[in-house]
């Protein structure tokens, strides 16, 4: 699959094709917000350069502009989510040389020594045996047994939704089925390092640089309480706050899909934040709904033709 998108793709690598798409669909003075997670600096450079002569300027800026019906004609924002310690520490370097304003989302537990619910997942994956277990209540649907491939399927599945409790007690669960944390060859790969706050502290200091909050427990908004969002929400903004010294007015919704939006957190984020990014595919317009914008997302196997069609056809 990944390598017919790539393959489709072709055609983007001609300039004037991508100048021309994006011409005939009216869209070239909106400006669009590009979502990095983990890739490496290499492919992050890249990708950036092939989109030239467009630039990236401030998330702060492209915002303001595209709300004030300004034109944001070859201006886009780059962003990284969930803070991961290499992917930071590299793109933050690949930023800096070439002068680029990157905005980091950070999840605050995950700085604070607990790795983010996927991880843990990706390690289940990894090293959880492949036979059958018998399962918690809230995973079974009618049965109590179930594979490993069926098991990594709904914990995949239910942490677009569920509460955070929920998901810890089911992922906590089958980690005790998993070979002492020593014994674990890739462990260190699979359970990444978040960046610390020593070093947030010292990249905030750069005006390039901006972090702002990608909640506390990096779960899904749609399965938090009113009492939790808002818990989630104003301790992670005020814990980045405390460490970078500077204002935290953004947030990005955790797996940023549909299903992990309710209205109940746009309208708690409209209060707590200037604005709100999610994971749905996208431009900006003048339209756009502040607590609800669109990025388009990028990874480390798109190719350069792939990465022009998607911005083309967003
Ligand atoms: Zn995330």
């Amino acid at each position: 699959m990944k390598n017919i998108k790539n393959f489709i793709s072709y055609p983007f690598n001609s300039k004037l094709f991508f100048d021309l798409y994006q011409k005939l669909l009216n869209k070239s003075s909106n400006g669009f917000i590009l979502s990095f997670h983990d890739l490496s600096p290499q492919t992050f450079k890249s990708h950036i350069e092939c989109l030239l002569p467009a630039k990236p300027i401030p998330l702060d800026e492209l915002i303001k502009r595209q709300m004030s019906e300004k034109s944001n004609k070859n201006c886009f924002s780059i962003t990284f989510d969930d803070g991961v310690e290499e992917t930071v520490r590299n793109s933050w370097d690949v930023c800096l040389k070439h002068n680029w304003p990157v905005t980091f989302f950070l999840p605050v537990n995950y700085l604070n020594g607990e790795n983010l619910p996927f991880q843990k997942i990706q390690l289940l994956e990894y090293y959880l045996k492949d036979k059958e277990y018998t399962v918690p209540k809230d995973l079974k649907k009618n049965k109590s047994l179930m594979n490993k491939k069926r098991i990594i399927e709904q914990l995949k599945k239910i942490i677009y939704y569920e509460s955070s409790f929920n998901i810890k007690e089911n992922i906590n669960y089958f980690l005790k089925f998993l070979p002492q944390k020593s014994e674990l060859k890739n462990y260190k790969y699979l359970m990444p390092r978040a960046i610390s706050w020593d070093e947030v502290k010292k990249i905030s200091k750069n005006d390039l640089s901006s972090f702002q909050s990608h909640g506390v427990s990096h779960t899904a908004c749609s399965g938090l309480t009113t009492d939790e969002l808002k818990n989630e929400m104003i301790s992670s903004k005020d814990i980045i706050q405390k460490h970078t010294g500077k204002k935290v007015n953004g947030f990005c919704y955790p797996y940023g899909s549909p299903n992990s939006i309710n209205q109940a957190s746009i309208d708690i984020a409209s209060k707590f934040f200037d604005y709100s990014t999610t994971l749905i595919k996208g431009r900006l317009t003048n339209k756009s709904i502040l607590h609800y914008l669109p990025r388009i997302d990028l990874y480390e196997e798109n190719k350069a033709s792939l990465v022009k069609m998607k911005v083309a056809i967003s």
